[in-house]
This record gives structure tokens, C-alpha cells and sequence, in this order.
């Protein structure tokens, strides 16, 4: 899965688990955990049929569901499954009638839904068998069901203001939703093969894993039939059902579809989705195993809550895949595209079988994507790619130091688990740099071949590594996947011009102790000198090492890890010199590192004239980018020219990176006059944006008046401009300009900028000076609380303790014990905590106010009193 916005905390980020690496929660994780792993099962499903009539208008399904079932021991009587909110007509067991119990609550010690006090999300179906089955037995289970599931199903309909909005249904089943739809067996601990029968209403189009193998007519309804037959987990299950339309062509033999709204235009659709059947081809041969299915497709549904989800050979997408020409300048979703579709063999075709292993779905599918970036933009783009990976992973680790596996957690922390992306991502990047290659890309291969269809966990992909390479990688796994942090590395170096020696002394600087170790990492360390150059390998293990090397001449140039293969910080400390000459002549990321490092150079003058240089050069945006963003941290007139020249460069995404460099500029009126003319002139979307944002932050005096008008005027694909003019406002605290914001908040308007027109005229509600203003301002917001859509109501929540009225208290209360999902509730529940300890605080402030008041009243009487006794004394002394 992808998440829309990358590391925003959202409900399914689930860490966990190894026994072997650690015993202890680590620090910085709850004290209390509860463990959470899938439950023991006597049985496993082989096969999943599922047959719904789906009424999109009154939002409910009816059917049934058909398990076939193994056992998996002697004696089995018991059969059960995960069930949620369901109405359960009758179950058959093999044709006859069985005697069931539900609700049944589960052991809740293994829940992290329970763990949240939503006791019901893991409520269970019980079925009793008249005869046990025995070990190896076979038996179908019947469940006839229907209901009106508001989560797991996700239903829109058609609202005001917004013509394009249509009736859709479209399912999320990970993590474990799909049980609030289908009883089943949802962990992904087994797999099944899968058909589907949807009878939706005529003109209508459904959308389901597998070969679509049947259409045909029923009345006023029409008959989707649906058949996988590679087995897959449960939260895998999909369905979509709407009018789309469908853009068909082919990798090889295999059908691939792009499916999307019906007024979708080819260019858009092929601006968003065209590279899906290089894609196909490429993983195929990177990867060795072909695209493992009959089909693929992506489907674009409205009002999705995630990036995109890649349910098996149907997945689904998130509205922003669809783009104009205008906003493509600056911004793409192939990534996005390459995700989903890296996720077919990593995370459909193997699966994690534990949540805590769920690097081995994401942290794949994300250095598959970034894999894919290198075949299609080259080398440079890819390595940019992984030094931004990199510095994510540190970001990360700075918040909150955890393992990618870890065995411990709680509903809080499991919100938190961005490195499984970015950090199996590192991982992944490494192992290639350990391995070279050939051999990294044999291993994955094997490792791809021997678990095909099947599920996994962390020491499977250990055990492979072993068996291709002869190699114990054990260290290697330990230090990067079940302890924690990263190497800080602190590099210095020194020549003897007598004995040709060069010294480079390592130390690592990380605070080791507990789960974060001294790590063991081998490292390139080039040096150059005039007429040659050199490649080292060598191996830090040591907190503190030294490394020698002969060398003909004084080095010119000394580079540690100069391709930035591995997961660090690095303090290299190099005179302006030398930084200038590795930002001419370096390797690609040697020289973003000298970019990097002569922001803080600004004073020596030849520095803003070398990175100028650079910046107007041609050549990937990623090093320009570098160059400009430290012009902005130099920040003086001469990196302003310079960044200014840069707003009319050819490439987009540079010019972006000037505009966003010339925040830095504060109060500054020529930043301020080019980033106006980027404002209302540049052909990006993007990059008009980003000038908005600057302007916020410069906060010149017609810097609200630049942004009031962009907001009232610019329209823009996905509203780009709009989010970044409302985002500049409340930076500027333009609290003028709420009325305008808020006719974005109200219900009629895209969601995108709608959250953001919430979250800012929230922020600016906060800073009214009068409570009527405030009160008035958390009304509106009030009004938003029941919306159907979760991040909507979300947003509200938010907004409402933003702005912190007391007023806000009951509805927040009630939100805590009504809404459906667990995690707004909790959400909803700290908030109404939150805005009464504000107001507590305030109260305690005015008693204080007023204590004050009293303390100057009798200041003033004992003052006076003095004054009064002066005057006797002295009036007694004329006397
Ligand atoms: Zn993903």
C-alpha cells in the first residue's frame, strides 16, 4: 500500500515482531505492549468464493460466502472466522445446516484493534461441525450474510457542488477490514484462490481479483464473475462498483486495464498510467519471474483514503494518478504506479505473515519502484532517489528509534512505522552494495521462486541469502533489521608528504547501548590525486578506527562512501577548497555532498559563484536542486541573483527549487518581487505553489495581498495553487482572509483542498482575539463532524482542537463514543482532553490575571498607606 501523504500517521501501520534479536521492548516503545501476531487456526482455507448482490444507492451487500477448508489437526469440531457488524442468516456445513455462535469475542490479548477498545472489530463466527473433521479433511462452509458495512466498504455518493461525484463502492481490506464485508480467516498467516459473483445494477461496472471470466444479464442487474487462481491472503480481496471507464491494452498476452472515471480524457489517462507495461516487462526481467497473472489493472476510485492499494491484479488508485499537462511539470505519479505494481510479486505474490514483517511488502515495493526509476530516468535520478531515502530513514530515526521488526508495540506506536518504506528500502540497497549485483539479484530471485504464492517472514529471506550466497549475512540482518539506528559517521584525514601515507580516521558517533549497536559496515573510501585516483574497500567496525593508504602524490580529492550506498550520517569536514573541487570534478552524490556542505561556506567567495555555476548548468535536477537550496541558506545578495536567474530556467523542477531556496529570504523585497512574478507567470502549477509557500515565509508587506489574490483566482488541476495560497496565509496570519477560507471548507469542494481550507482556517480561528470570534469559528467546523468521509471527519477533529474553543468539548466527546472508527474515536477522545485542558489553562491564567489584579490593588492601598504615614510623620515633625 501507499499512503497519500508520505509519513502522515494513518490507521494501518502495524510493527512488530522478532524473538530472536531482542527481549526487552526497546526504549522508546510502550512499557506495556501487547503482542500482537495472528492466532493459532486448526484448519486452513484453500478457496474463497464470494457471491453479493451490491446495492450502491443503499449502501448494502447480501449473499453468501463459500469456504472450502482443510483441517489442519485430528478432531476438529470448531470452525471460526473473523466477522464484524454482519447479519448471519444461516451457515451450511458441507450442504447442511449448522448451529453456529455470534457474536463471539475473541482473545483480546491478540488484538491491536482491540488494543485501540474496539472490542468488536475482532468478534468471531463459531461454527460447531456434527462430524470432527480429521487431519487432512476437507469440508465447505456456507455463510449466508448480509449488511451495511461503513468500513471495509467504502460508499460515495453523488454531492452538491461537485457535478462529476457519482454513486461507487470500493473496498479497503487491508489491514483488517475485510472481515466487516466477508466472514473470514483475515490475517494474512494463509493463502486461498478466489472467485467472485457481484450483481450490480445494469450500466454499472465491477471490479474484482482475477480473470473477469462471465458478464451476463439479470433483470435490472448485471452479473460480474471473477476467478483467481493463484492463491492469495485476505486483506488482498477486492471490489469496486461504479460507471468507469476502460482503457484496454496489453503486456505480452496479459490484458492490463486502466480504469477511471468516465470523462476521462486518453492523454490523461495515458500521462498517469502509460509506463505500466514497460513496468510489467522491466520487473519482469529485473526480477526473473514474469508478472505472475492473468490480468492487471489499476482503478481509480473517488474520495480513496490511501495513495493506492495493490489488492492482486486489481488495484485500486487514488484521483491524483489523473493530471494535466500543466501540473505534470512538477509532478508525477509513476512512482506511485511502479509501487503498486512492484507490490504484485512484493506483497501479493509473497506476503508477509506477520504485520511486524511487513518491510518484506513495503520495503520492497518501494526499492523496486525507485529500481525502476534508475531503468527509466538513469543512474543519477535513482541514486538522488536513495540519497532523499536515506535522509528520510535518519529524519525518521531522530522522532522515534525503532527496529523495522520489532516484537513489541502499542495502537499508538503503530501508527508510526514509516521506516518498513524507506528503511527496507536502505536495507534492500545495501544488500545489493554487499552482494554486488549479480548475486543480490540471483538471491532475490531465488527468494521470489521459492516462496511463490506463499507467505513470509524475515528469516526466510535470511535463510535464501545463505543458500545462494554461502554468505551468513546474520550481522547484517541483526544491526539493520532488528535493532535500531543508524551509523553516524565522523571522518577526518590527514597526508604525510614524506612517507606517501594518507591516514582517514573513522569514528562513529551514534550514542550506542541498548538497541542501537556500533555497526559493522563496509565502505568504499576513493581517493585521487593528479594523474590517478584509487577505490578502497574497507570495513568499519570500531567505534573509533584508522585506515591508511599509500598514495603517489597529495591527494586531490578523498571520498568516503562517495555513492552514498549506505544508510548514514557523515561529518567529513573539508575546507571550502575542497568541497569546490568535489563539486566540479566528484561523482554524482559526492557532489550533492559538497552542495550540501558549502551552505555553511557562504563567506569564502569563491562559493556562491560555484554553485551558481552549477545550478545553471545543465543536467539532472537533483544536484541544481542541492545547489539552489544552499544558495538559500547562504542567503545573501549575491545567492538571490543567482536563485532569482534560476526562476527562469528551463526545467520545472529547478526553477521549484529556487522558488522554495527564497523562503530563506525574510522580509526581502526583491525575493518578494521575482516570487510574485513566479506567482502569476509560471506555466507549473507547481512551482507557483512553492513561490506561495516562500512568500509566507518572507512576509513582505504585500505578501497577503499577493497570496489573497492567487487564492481568489487561480484555478488549478488538484488545486495546487489554492492549497499552497491558504497554506501562506495562515503563515502570515492573515486572519482577514478566513471568510475566503472558509467557502473552501464547506462541503462542495475537492477533498484535498477542502482539508486544507479546514486545517487553515482552523489555525487562523485559533488566533481570534475574541471568544464570540472563536466560538463562532469552531461552530462552522462542528457542522463537518459526521461527514462520511473518514479523513473529513478526521480533519475536523483536528481543526476542532486547533482552534480550541470550549464549546468544541461536547461535540468531540460525542465523536469519542460514536464514531465508527476506532482510531477517530481515540482521535477524537485526546482532543476533547486537549481542549479542556487548554481551557483549564486559560482559566488559570485569568485567576492568576485577576490574583495579579488583586496583588496591585493592595500594592496600590499599601502604597498609599505609606505615602499617608510619610505625610503624618512629616506633618507630626512641622508640628
Ligand atoms: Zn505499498
Amino acid at each position: 500500500m501507499m499512503r497519500s501523504t508520505r509519513f502522515a500517521p494513518l490507521i494501518l501501520c502495524l510493527i512488530l515482531c522478532s524473538q530472536q534479536a531482542i527481549a526487552e521492548p526497546p526504549a522508546g516503545i510502550s512499557p506495556d505492549p501487547l503482542r500482537y501476531v495472528s492466532p493459532s487456526r486448526p484448519y486452513t482455507t484453500t478457496h474463497t468464493a464470494v457471491d453479493l448482490d451490491v446495492d450502491v444507492v443503499k449502501q448494502t451487500v447480501a449473499g453468501h460466502v463459500v469456504h472450502t477448508v482443510r483441517a489442519l489437526r485430528d478432531g476438529v469440531d470448531e470452525i471460526s472466522f473473523n466477522c464484524v457488524e454482519l447479519t448471519l442468516d444461516s451457515i451450511l456445513v458441507d450442504g447442511k445446516r449448522a448451529e453456529f455462535d455470534y457474536p463471539v469475542m475473541s482473545d483480546l490479548s491478540t488484538s491491536w484493534l482491540a488494543a485501540a477498545g474496539e472490542a468488536s472489530a475482532d468478534d468471531r463466527v463459531v461454527i460447531h461441525l456434527s462430524v470432527p473433521l480429521a487431519r487432512g479433511a476437507n469440508t465447505k462452509i456456507a455463510i449466508h450474510y448480509r449488511g451495511a458495512p461503513k468500513i471495509g466498504l467504502y460508499w460515495i455518493q453523488p454531492e452538491k457542488g461537485l457535478p462529476d461525484k457519482r454513486h461507487e463502492v470500493w473496498s479497503q481490506g487491508e489491514g483488517e477490514d475485510n472481515r466487516r464485508w466477508i466472514p473470514c480467516n483475515d490475517y494474512p498467516n494463509e493463502k486461498a484462490t478466489f472467485e467472485g459473483r457481484f450483481r450490480v445494477p445494469k450500466g454499472y461496472f465491477a471490479m474484482s481479483n482475477g480473470a473477469l471470466v462471465e458478464k451476463k444479464e439479470k433483470g435490472d442487474r448485471t452479473e460480474f464473475y471473477y476467478k483467481l487462481d493463484q492463491p492469495q491472503v485476505s486483506y488482498l480481496i477486492m471490489l469496486a462498483v461504479a460507471k468507469y471507464k476502460v482503457y484496454e491494452t496489453k503486456w505480452r498476452d496479459v490484458p492490463v486495464q486502466y480504469v477511471v472515471p468516465p470523462n476521462t480524457d486518453d492523454a490523461t489517462i495515458l500521462r498517469g498510467y502509460g509506463k505500466t507495461v514497460d513496468m510489467m516487462e522491466y520487473f519482469s526481467k529485473r526480477i526473473g519471474i514474469d508478472y505472475p497473472y492473468a490480468r492487471y489493472a489499476q482503478i481509480v476510485v473517488q474520495d480513496y483514503i490511501y495513495g493506492g492499494m495493490e489488492n492482486t491484479t486489481a488495484t485500486v488508485m487514488n484521483i491524483r494518478t489523473l493530471y494535466d499537462e500543466r501540473d505534470a511539470l512538477t509532478h508525477t505519479e509513476v512512482n506511485l504506479v511502479a509501487h503498486e505494481l512492484a507490490h504484485q510479486w512484493w506483497g501479493d505474490m509473497l506476503t508477509c505473515r506477520e504485520w511486524s514483517h511487513m518491510w518484506l511488502n513495503e520495503g520492497f515495493a518501494t526499492y523496486y519502484a525507485y529500481l525502476y526509476k534508475e531503468h527509466d530516468e538513469g543512474v543519477d535520478s535513482f541514486r538522488y532517489k536513495m540519497h532523499e531515502v536515506h535522509n528520510d530513514v535518519i529524519a525518521q530515526d531522530k522522532k522515534d528509534t525503532r527496529p523495522m521488526v520489532v516484537d513489541f508495540f502499542n495502537r499508538k506506536d503503530a501508527a508510526n512505522n514509516a521506516n518498513v518504506y524507506v528503511k527496507g528500502a536502505s536495507f534492500l540497497h545495501m544488500l545489493r552494495y554487499l552482494l554486488g549485483d549479480a548475486l543480490y539479484h540471483e538471491t532475490i530471485r531465488q527468494y521470489g521462486e521459492r516462496y511463490k504464492f506463499n507467505v513470509v517472514e524475515t528469516q526466510d529471506l535470511m535463510r535464501v541469502v545463505k543458500d545462494v550466497t554461502g554468505e551468513n549475512l546474520d550481522w547484517f540482518f541483526e544491526q539493520w533489521v532488528f535493532l535500531a539506528g543508524h551509523p553516524e559517521f565522523k571522518v577526518s584525514k590527514s597526508f604525510d608528504r614524506k612517507t606517501g601515507v594518507l591516514q582517514v580516521s573513522v569514528e562513529q558517533t551514534q550514542k550506542t547501548g541498548g538497541i542501537i549497536p556500533v555497526f559493522r559496515v563496509p565502505v568504499d573510501i576513493d581517493i585521487a590525486w593528479e594523474g590517478g585516483q584509487a577505490t578502497h574497500r574497507v570495513t568499519v567496525e570500531q567505534a573509533k578506527q584508522d585506515f591508511y593508504f599509500q598514495a603517489p602524490k597529495e591527494p586531490t580529492m578523498v571520498l568516503f562512501d562517495k555513492d552514498d550506498w549506505i544508510l548514514k550520517t557523515l561529518d567529513f569536514s573539508k575546507t571550502a577548497k575542497e568541497s569546490i573541487h568535489d563539486l566540479e570534478h566528484a561523482s554524482y552524490l559526492a557532489r550533492i555532498h559538497a552542495a550540501e556542505a558549502l551552505a555553511a561556506k557562504g563567506k569564502d567567495r569563491d562559493v556562491v559563484p560555484a554553485l551558481r555555476a552549477v545550478l545553471e548548468a545543465d543536467g539532472h535536477f537533483g544536484l541544481r536542486r542541492e545547489c539552489a537550496l544552499a544558495l538559500g541558506k547562504i542567503g545573501n545578495d549575491e545567492a538571490l541573483d543567482a536563485l532569482a536567474a534560476g526562476l527562469s530556467t528551463k526545467d520545472a523542477l529547478v526553477r521549484l527549487a529556487c522558488a522554495e531556496a527564497m523562503g530563506n529570504f525574510y522580509r526581502n523585497e526583491d525575493a518578494a518581487s521575482a516570487l510574485e512574478k513566479a506567482i502569476n507567470n509560471d506555466r507549473a502549477y507547481g512551482v507557483r505553489a512553492e513561490a506561495l509557500t516562500s512568500m509566507g515565509k518572507i512576509k513582505t508587506a504585500n505578501a497577503a495581498k499577493v497570496c489573497t489574490a492567487a487564492l481568489d483566482k487561480q484555478d488549478s488541476d488538484r488545486e495546487t495553487v489554492r492549497q499552497a495560497a491558504i497554506n501562506a496565509l495562515v503563515e502570515l496570519k492573515e486572519t482577514a482572509a478566513m471568510d475566503r477560507i472558509k467557502k473552501y471548507a464547506m462541503p462542495g469542494t475537492r477533498r484535498e483542498l477542502r482539508h486544507v481550507a479546514m486545517a487553515g482556517y482552523a489555525k487562523l480561528g485559533h488566533d481570534l482575539a475574541k471568544d464570540g470570534d472563536r466560538r463562532r469559528a469552531s461552530d462552522v467546523i462542528a457542522t463537518m463532524v459526521d461527514d462520511w468521509h473518514l479523513r473529513t471527519r478526521r480533519a475536523a477533529i483536528d481543526a476542532l482542537v486547533t482552534i480550541g474553543d470550549p464549546s468544541a468539548i461536547p461535540t468531540l466527546q460525542r465523536m469519542a463514543s460514536n464514531d465508527p472508527l476506532a482510531d477517530l474515536r481515540e482521535r477524537a477522545r485526546t482532543g476533547a482532553d486537549q481542549v479542556t485542558a487548554m481551557t483549564a489553562e486559560l482559566k488559570t491564567n485569568t485567576n492568576q490575571a485577576v490574583t495579579i489584579e488583586e496583588l496591585k490593588r493592595r500594592v496600590n492601598t499599601l502604597e498609599q498607606d505609606a505615602e499617608k504615614a510619610r505625610r503624618d510623620a512629616a506633618t507630626a515633625k512641622q508640628e
